[in-house]
């Protein structure tokens, strides 16, 4: 469930007109519930209250500040993969022991940067990795809390490229090798071993290739503990999939996924971590973009949005599928029309959705919605084709704020600078 519904025909964020928002701010932006981010976030906590647990929302799906400092008040941690996402989630408010560090190639200075702000733990992906950690924090007299990546060698089954978890992936820790590279992390003056981290995939849609992952993680920790580690905490990663067509797909709900969890792991009296991006910001968000064109073409006809591969880039770098909703509902009976809905870039990728059928009727000056856009949509855009970067805004029941303002054009081409000799 989302907080984006028809009322009198017309789609609101929470209390407030989507038309309302998009007069004031202009087309495209995305827009975000403050009451879906927190009912999601709140799912999780709910799905693992039984354990002791942190649920650390994933900074790469969603990164704005007002965001981070929303689901941060509401208990939050955050789990970030760079040192500027640190930096977003210590700016938002969010205490260095509820941040969690991720990434298969952290630099020494995001590790300094870390360990000088405090962090929760660092989630280390190869031997070369631990032996750098070590010795930054054995450099400033500190000493790392660690978890290492184990990659489990499961099927996903998701994507080829958000799946994480196959042998063949560039991620984590073969878990057979495992044994030894704890051996190698206890024996490093500048590490303290605290935990396993494991992260397969993104939109999974099933909970089976989960349970095959803790279920070797379990074992793992059996052995881990027999080898006299002090394994406290469990790191799931994130992953758990959102209905992008509400039509035909329904994965699994937190509540399922937190009892797999409870099932798998919840005998070994560890502090549960989890991950999640996608779904606590993915259908919290929605991406409003106006009709140009209605361009009839040969065979097929297109509809010519203001919106483009820049802003939302998951339909070209994925294929992947965002329903699409008139702003103004269409009548009752309405017939539809199949359309490829595409934006202004000078690129064929540039294409939204293909023979998607749409209600008849839609013309210049009409609003869309793209929906489930609050994940991977943002945080990816760009200003190719110098378009202004599209801001974002924030709904709370019936007031919304700009938290990311659209740059004007001076802000955008005065960024470059003319060396001298030119
Ligand atoms: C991307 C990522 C996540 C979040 O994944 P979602 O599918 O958005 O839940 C969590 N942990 C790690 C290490 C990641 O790379």
């Amino acid at each position: 469930m989302d907080h984006f519904l028809y009322r009198n025909g017309s789609l609101h964020a929470e209390d407030v007109p989507v038309s309302e928002i998009a007069a004031a701010v202009g087309t495209p932006f995305y827009c975000y519930s403050s009451a879906t981010l927190e009912r999601h976030f709140r799912l999780f906590q709910e799905a693992l209250a039984p354990l002791p647990n942190l649920v650390c929302f994933a900074v790469k799906s969603n990164s704005n500040q007002a965001v981070l400092r929303l689901l941060g008040s509401l208990g939050a941690g955050m789990d970030v993969v760079s040192g500027g996402e640190y930096l977003r989630a210590k700016a938002a408010g969010v205490p260095g022991d509820r941040i969690v560090f991720s990434g298969v190639g952290k630099t020494r200075a995001e590790m300094r940067q870390a360990l000088a702000g405090g962090v929760r733990q660092f989630n280390v992906e190869s031997e070369p990795e631990l032996v750098a950690l070590s010795e930054v924090a054995a450099g400033m007299g500190l000493v790392a809390p660690i978890a290492v990546r184990v990659n489990p060698d499961v099927d996903a089954r998701t994507h080829e490229k958000i799946a994480t978890g196959k042998s063949e992936n560039k991620f984590g820790i073969p878990i057979a090798r495992a044994r030894q590279v704890y051996a190698q992390a206890a024996g490093l003056p500048g590490i303290e071993v605290v935990g396993i981290d494991v992260h397969i995939g993104s939109q999974l849609t099933e909970l089976d290739p989960f349970r095959q992952a803790f279920a070797k993680v379990e074992e793992l920790t059996r052995a881990l503990r027999q080898d006299g580690h002090d394994i406290r905490r469990l790191d799931l990663g994130g992953g758990l999939g959102i209905p992008y067509e509400r039509s035909n797909s329904a994965p699994p709900l937190p509540i399922e996924y937190g009892r797999m969890i409870q099932e798998t792991l919840g005998h070994l009296d560890c502090e549960i971590e989890i991950e999640p991006g996608r779904l606590i910001s993915g259908n919290a968000g929605i991406l409003v973009s106006e009709v140009i064109y209605v361009k009839d073409g040969e065979g097929r006809d297109f509809l010519i949005i203001d919106a483009a591969m820049n802003d939302l880039m998951r339909p070209s770098l994925y294929g992947a599928h965002h329903d699409i909703i008139p702003v103004l509902e269409a009548a009752p009976g309405t017939a539809r029309r199949p359309l490829d809905v595409v934006g202004p870039v000078c690129e064929t990728g540039d294409t939204f959705a293909r023979q998607r059928d749409l209600p008849e009727g839609l013309s210049p000056g009409d609003l869309v919605a793209f929906r489930s856009a609050g994940a991977y949509g943002a945080v990816m855009a760009s200003e190719y084709n110098t378009r202004p970067l599209v801001p974002e805004v924030l709904v709370s029941g019936d007031q919304f704020a700009v938290i990311r303002p659209r740059p004007t054009f001076d802000e955008i081409i005065n960024r470059d600078t003319i060396p001298p000799w030119l």
